[in-house]
């Protein structure tokens, strides 16, 4: 069989710990006996992290931006910790906030839906996509404790140097106040990044935030949404057939309980942080869940959404069998070879994207499965097998239908 020829390099971040090993594993038994595998390569491990001073990560960064089109290995954020462990110079940052940072990008979670593991909601039937904004608000406040007898005020000092004041509170006894921002060109970059990306999925957008209590904060997020939607997106999303829907948080939470899933729903920062925790546990597993990073211009970074998980790395560097889940690593690599045989026009890569898709969840559905799944699963004839076995028992459905 010739091997699936690419035309653009991917840009593959490599990762740390028990991820790690699965990625060279999804490359040599998935990937590479399939395709030509075009990648330019950077080792975002914590090693070589702290080696670069990060610089690996910036250049990383760069070159999504370059070509379009990424996959990422979970890494390791460093904490006390990893101090010695790694030997580190400083206490690096989060890549995922580095790279979110230089793309401008959001962050999509939908679960992988297979039969056997039943969601908490019993009628979701179809993934639900959540967005978060990933700026200001709670995230970047200034809080102050007041004692009673103060007045609290916001001042808000104009170019011109004037002031204009509004009064928070007169305090007659002990408080708290808070001031938070955000800034029209984060929400609107955040509007654009959903709309785009539903139409890349073809799904629809809903949008809620508290505009009948936060009449000017709240308010400003639904009107910037609302205007970039009827000035650029509207007749795109009739062509589509998909729907952008805006309504009351409360409004949604109710009706996302009682939905079947199959749309996105875009969250402002705190909704989101609190609500994808929600949607991840309510769809079962963690290790499920898949994240893409996509910026209003298009560029997209791949990755499952579950870190490094490093108890298990432990037990590997021990010598002990491991079961740990690659599936959301997987789809991490089938997201990105689609998305770089969308734009490259190579739709022999698409197509190996959905069978090496549809290969792992018959694995999963046939009763062949990693621990955290067999856990859960109510399949009857279901096996437990290690890592790499589950590799072998996808890759044995792929060839067949690859043959
Ligand atoms: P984690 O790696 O997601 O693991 C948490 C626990 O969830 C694991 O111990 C394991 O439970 C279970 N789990 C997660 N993924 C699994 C999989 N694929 N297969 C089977 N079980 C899985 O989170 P963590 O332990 O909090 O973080 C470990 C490191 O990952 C940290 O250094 C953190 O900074 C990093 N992290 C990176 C990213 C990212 O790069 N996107 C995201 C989150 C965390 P059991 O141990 O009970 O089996
Ligand atoms: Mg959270």
């Amino acid at each position: 069989m010739d091997k699936i020829k690419m035309t653009t390099p991917l840009v593959e971040m490599d990762g740390d710990e028990m991820t790690r090993i699965i990625w060279q594993d999804i490359k040599d038994i998935l990937i590479c006996p399939y395709v030509d595998l075009q990648s330019e390569y950077y080792d975002l491990g914590l090693v070589k992290r702290n080696e670069t001073d990060d610089q690996i990560t910036i250049d990383a960064a760069n070159a999504t931006k370059k070509y379009g089109v990424a996959v990422k290995c979970a890494t390791i954020t460093p904490n006390a910790a990893r101090m010695p462990e790694y030997n580190l110079k400083q206490m690096w940052k989060s890549p995922n906030g580095t790279i979110r940072a230089i793309l401008d990008g959001t962050v999509f979670r939908s679960p992988i839906l297979v039969k056997g593991i039943t969601p908490y909601i019993p009628t979701w039937t179809k993934p639900i996509c959540i967005a978060r904004h990933a700026y200001g608000d709670v995230y970047k406040n200034t809080e102050m404790r007041v004692e009673g007898g103060s007045k609290a005020e916001l001042c808000v000092t104009k170019p011109d140097g004037s002031e204009e004041r509004s009064l928070i509170f007169d305090f007659k006894s002990d408080g708290v106040i808070q001031g938070i921002h955000n800034l029209d060109k984060s929400i609107g970059s955040f509007a654009r990044s959903c709309f785009n990306y539903a139409l890349d999925q073809k799904i629809d957008v809903w949008f809620a935030t508290k505009d009948t209590i936060s009449k000017t904060y709240d308010h400003r997020f639904k009107d910037i949404f609302a205007e970039i939607f009827e000035a650029e997106y509207k007749d795109k999303f009739e062509e589509a057939g998909i729907e952008f829907f805006y309504t009351l948080i409360d409004d949604a939470v109710a009706r996302v309980i009682r939905s079947e899933g199959g749309y996105m729903w875009a969250c402002k920062n705190y909704d989101g942080d609190v609500m994808s925790d929600m949607i991840a546990t309510a769809f079962g597993s963690l290790a499920m869940m898949t994240s893409v990073l996509v910026s209003p211009d298009g560029v997209y970074e791949f990755e499952a959404a579950h870190g490094t998980v490093q108890r298990h790395y432990y037990k590997h560097l021990k010598g002990e069998e491991t079961s740990t889940n690659s599936v959301a690593t997987i789809f991490a690599w089938t997201g990105a070879l689609r998305k770089r045989g969308e734009l490259d026009k190579i739709p022999e890569l698409c197509d190996f994207a959905d069978k090496l898709e549809a290969a792992t969840i018959k694995t999963i559905e046939d009763g062949v499965m990693t621990g955290d799944l067999y856990l859960i699963s109510t399949l009857e004839n279901k096996k437990k097998v290690n890592t790499k076995d589950f590799l072998n028992a996808v890759n044995e459905r792929l060839a067949e239908s690859m043959a």
